[in-house]
């Protein structure tokens, strides 16, 4: 049984995913101040709630329980990422859910702006009847500039045909197929969608790249008399530089949506800039964009609770791919990572520090969860698996020193190869096998020899010299100790020089199991590798 804590008024159609299901049991209480949240926090799996509840660092570690938390919309900004993936707390938000929401705002403001409808509206009921100053602007013919073509960008697209708009976008991110899908122009630089922009419209998210982005310089560069306007996020564009530019007459106007400090202050100067027509962070503010984003996150934070799906999870990277049928290619990576630290740590290397995964083409789309994996396998057993999991795997990896990259490749004879290669100090060895979509994942190499095992719960690594009798004696030993052997898999190189078994056999081997092994004659060495479950 998992307890969620619904808090914020997440809209209900999404808390009755969560209540139907058996095995969760739900509270909603109303937005909590802050002590109290904290105070009852450690009694929850799961949190779900909007942007009035902040995830601090402080809340996230007295979660002792906290497995996942729920934000019913797109904007994370109020939780502490960090600290959540380092918990191994997965973070799900809702990024799709509003994006008609604000594309449709997009072309009501704009019109509203060119149209004049908030004065006009003002002065009707001031009694007055000003046709003549109310002379307004089309958006047929205008040129449509759109900096970042994503969910949003792409709905504001779409809708801006049917105006009869000339589309050009600038995003370097997005190939140039979708521009083609979606009939935009692509703009090759910033600078070159400026220069030819009647109306900018600003869908990126607020990173580095994009703090910033349209100061003075990019706005001075717009055709005189270009429309401003930014549903992102504050700080992309500079207010400063906006205002200036709208005093001036430089601008025909300007729609914000979203400011660098909000609320925005009651005596901001932006309030009285002309022509600027300002809304209070509205884009998602439709009550089927919280429906939406409700359904989203909750449907998310149940198959996390119950069925491990981190897919939706924003910390962990790169799952593009489906999840179930990433499993079978996420617990073979794991394996294999394990494998391979335990036969390197008999060998006497212990720190690892370069995990380097290459993966057939067809699991390259989930390459984020399973850098993951290679981490979390080959961290077993050295960290305290209690909170080992695919989120906090690449930061506890990182944290210790470790280099993980991922490559492509074509070379491991199926396009659902796995092959993870450890090194340290002078030695290195790589381990690979095949996730087949259908069917058991099976190691097929281990080093230079080429097996075929599924590893179980306990894997043994021996080597040996390529003498008759051994697979015989190794076989009578782990019988009088009791082990049930699942698989024996003996490989060499040449006949009468190193072999080397994986032996996968139900339960465990004892130390002292070990030790005996390693008194057969002709046994070199014996590494046992106790396996993460499913
Ligand atoms: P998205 O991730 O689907 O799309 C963002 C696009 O920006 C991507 O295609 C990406 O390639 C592009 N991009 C990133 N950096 C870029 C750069 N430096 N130059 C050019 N393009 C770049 O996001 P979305 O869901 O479309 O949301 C877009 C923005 O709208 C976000 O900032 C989001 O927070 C905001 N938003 C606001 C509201 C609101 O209430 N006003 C509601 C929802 C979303």
């Amino acid at each position: 049984m998992y307890r969620v804590l619904v808090t914020d008024g997440v809209d209900a159609e999404g808390v009755t995913l969560l209540t139907s299901e058996a095995q969760l049991q739900v509270d909603e209480l109303p937005t909590l101040p802050k002590d109290e949240l904290v105070a009852r926090i450690p009694d929850y799996d799961a949190i779900v709630g909007r942007s009035a509840t902040r995830i601090s660092a402080e809340l996230l570690r007295a979660g002792t329980r906290l497995k996942v938390v729920g934000r019913a919309g797109v904007g994370i900004d109020n939780i502490a990422l960090d600290v959540a993936t380092a918990r191994g707390i997965a973070v799900i938000n809702a990024p799709a859910g509003n994006t008609v929401a604000v594309a449709e705002l997009f072309y009501g403001a704009v019109i509203g702006l060119l149209r004049q409808l908030p004065n006009a509206a003002g002065s009707m009921r001031a009694g007055r009847w000003d046709r003549a100053d109310f002379m307004g602007r089309e958006l047929k013919g205008k040129t449509l500039g759109i900096v970042g073509l994503g969910r949003i960008g792409s709905e504001v697209a779409a809708r801006a045909h049917a105006f009869g708009m000339a589309v050009v976008a600038y995003d370097p991110y997005i190939a140039d197929e979708r521009f083609t899908a979606l009939r935009v122009r692509r703009a090759a630089t910033l600078d070159a969608l400026l220069t030819e922009t009647n109306i900018l419209t600003l869908h990126v998210p607020l990173t580095d790249e994009t703090r910033g982005m349209i100061g003075k310089r990019e706005l001075s560069r717009l055709p005189a008399r270009s429309v401003v306007v930014n549903m992102a996020r504050g700080g992309i564009v500079d207010e400063m530089a906006l205002q200036a530019a709208l005093e001036d007459n430089q601008l025909r106007g300007a729609v914000l949506d979203v400011f660098a400090v909000e609320p925005l202050g009651a005596d901001h100067p932006l309030r009285s800039a002309p022509q600027c027509l300002l809304t209070p962070h509205l884009g998602a503010n439709t009550v089927e964009a919280q429906r939406n984003v409700s359904r989203d996150v909750c449907l998310a934070v149940r198959d996390a609770l119950l069925r491990n799906d981190l897919s939706r999870s924003v910390n962990v990277a790169g799952g593009a791919v489906g999840w179930d049928d990433l499993q079978g290619a996420l617990l073979l990576t794991r394996r294999a990572a394990a494998v391979a630290r335990a036969v390197l740590a008999d060998q006497g290397m212990r720190a690892v520090r370069r995990v380097a995964l290459r993966v057939g083409p067809e699991l390259m789309p989930g390459s984020g969860a399973l850098l993951a994996a290679a981490a979390a396998g080959v961290l077993e057993g050295v960290t305290g698996e209690d909170r080992l999991n695919l989120i906090n795997a690449r930061a506890l990896a990182e944290a210790r020193g470790i280099e993980l990259s991922i490559g492509e490749t074509s070379e491991l004879g199926s396009p659902r190869g796995i092959e993870v290669a450890l090194a340290g100090g002078m030695q290195q060895l790589a381990v690979a096998g095949m996730a087949p979509e259908d069917g058991t994942p099976r190691l097929t190499r281990i080093g230079s020899f080429h097996v075929d095992v599924n590893p179980r719960q306990t894997l043994l690594i021996l080597t040996n010299h390529d003498v008759p009798g051994v697979i015989g004696r190794v076989g009578t030993l782990l019988g009088t100790h009791q082990v049930n052997i699942a698989e024996y898999h003996q490989a060499r190189l040449a006949q009468g020089g190193d072999a080397l078994a994986a032996v996968s056999v139900d339960g465990d081997i004892t130390e002292a199991t070990r030790r005996a092994l390693l008194e057969l004659p002709d046994v070199r060495s014996a590494s046992i590798v106790h396996l993460h479950e499913a």
